[in-house]
């Protein structure tokens, strides 16, 4: 016996033009909205959370990141109830991880599960999480996950497939070089620019792109002159965060974590003002944060941890992300709430001077100094 099932994107993507603007997703087809909302900061407060939902589908936010796996299981739980009726033309993306024993069944009945806790029929997009070069061979084993999903979509369950992680930018190139998936999510933004290779080859190859953590989980809410400078834009740091953003080519849109109406108004504002193609310059925005970069020299840490453990507990990696956000974009106030937070086992305050991390570290950084540099500045 053979039934017709209609594919699961057969209807237009819901918009609002007067306030939202729309890119194309990839070789999707889809119109997706500049402003996407990540689901994983959701609230306590149910009734929030819900008018957030529905406002923002109001406002034209067409794409809702979520998995089963956030916010200690209740993510998908609290978006659903503002998607009650409003979810038609609306993508909200469900997500599971993979494991070398994840068969065909068990990814089967978690899509199943998620639809269920979201009270829909379908996903417009599903999404491999924690992705990373290395599971290849988990996700395309026969009777696996591949085959879930394949017949998921052949079924209408599921119309595209993502993936998501946090692996080497040159192994997610390799990722989308299979031509697998429809799209990818990867952490973009001012400070954190490594994947933007990713993005360009996913430019060339069609591949849509969710960039995730516009605002860096925060880090860019607070001023910043020389960002400003950099930027040639007097601006509150978050708006160019986003703008920037915004202003790459090949990303398709911003996924921002928002919980608050007042974020939500105010990232929906500057999606709508924000017209990448009269409004900025990319190259030149680019150009500016490659001069800061270029400031702080050889004295980069890439976070390999080589360095660790240090004799005397000090979390290095740690203090050097501050150290680079206070010396390269200028972030003066993060800086001082950053190392506060440090607990005190871990802090600078307990560096002997010992060397033993400049001996370890493979860009040879003077770290004793930096840290003394931290101490200084802020103790
Ligand atoms: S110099 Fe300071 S930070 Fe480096 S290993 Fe010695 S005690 Fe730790
Ligand atoms: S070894 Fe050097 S680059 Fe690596 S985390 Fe330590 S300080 Fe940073």
């Amino acid at each position: 016996m053979s039934f017709f099932v209609a594919p699961a994107n057969s209807e237009a993507l819901h918009r609002n033009d007067e306030r939202m603007r729309y890119r194309p997703f990839g070789s999707t087809g889809l119109q997706v909205s500049a402003l996407s909302f990540g689901c994983m900061r959701l609230s306590e407060d149910q009734d929030l959370n819900t008018r957030l939902i529905a406002e923002a589908i109001d406002c034209g936010v067409n794409y809702f990141e979520t998995t089963r796996h956030y916010i200690r299981g209740t993510c998908q739980h609290k978006t659903a109830p503002g998607l009650q009726g409003k979810s038609g033309g609306v993508i909200v993306s469900g997500k599971e991880g993979i494991d070398p024993n994840k068969t065909e069944y068990q990814f089967r009945r978690e899509i199943e599960r998620q639809l269920e806790i979201l009270g829909l029929t379908h996903f417009k997009f599903f999404q491999v999480g924690w992705f990373s070069w290395g599971k290849m061979p988990h996700l395309l084993k026969p009777g696996g996950v591949w085959d879930a999903l394949r017949k998921a979509k052949d079924e209408g369950l599921v119309q595209h497939v993502g993936f998501t992680g946090h692996d080497r930018p040159e192994n997610f190139i390799k990722c989308i070089e299979t031509g697998l998936f429809d799209s990818l999510t990867v952490p973009y933004n001012l400070i954190n620019r490594s994947y933007e290779p990713v993005i360009n080859r996913a430019g060339e190859l069609g591949v849509g792109v969710v960039a995730m953590c516009p605002v860096a989980g925060g880090v860019l809410s607070c001023e910043s002159d020389r960002l400003k400078e950099a930027l040639q834009m007097d601006l509150p740091t978050t708006e160019m965060a986003l703008r920037f953003v915004l202003a790459n080519p090949h990303v398709s849109t911003a996924c921002s974590g928002m919980n608050t109406l007042d974020q939500l108004a105010e990232n929906v504002e500057t999606a709508r003002n924000f017209d990448p193609a009269s409004d900025a310059n990319f190259e030149a925005m680019c150009e500016g944060l490659d001069r800061l970069r270029r400031e702080l020299g050889d004295r980069f840490c890439t976070g390999c941890k080589y360095c660790m453990p240090c004799p005397q507990g000090v979390d290095i990696p740690r203090h050097l992300d501050i150290y680079r956000n206070w010396k390269v974009f200028g972030l003066v106030e993060h800086a001082g709430r950053k190392l506060e937070q440090i607990p005190a086992a871990e802090s600078y305050v307990n560096c002997n001077q010992c060397g033993a991390c400049i001996e370890a570290c493979p860009n040879a950084l003077d770290v004793p100094s930096m840290l003394r540099e931290l101490e200084v500045n802020f103790a």
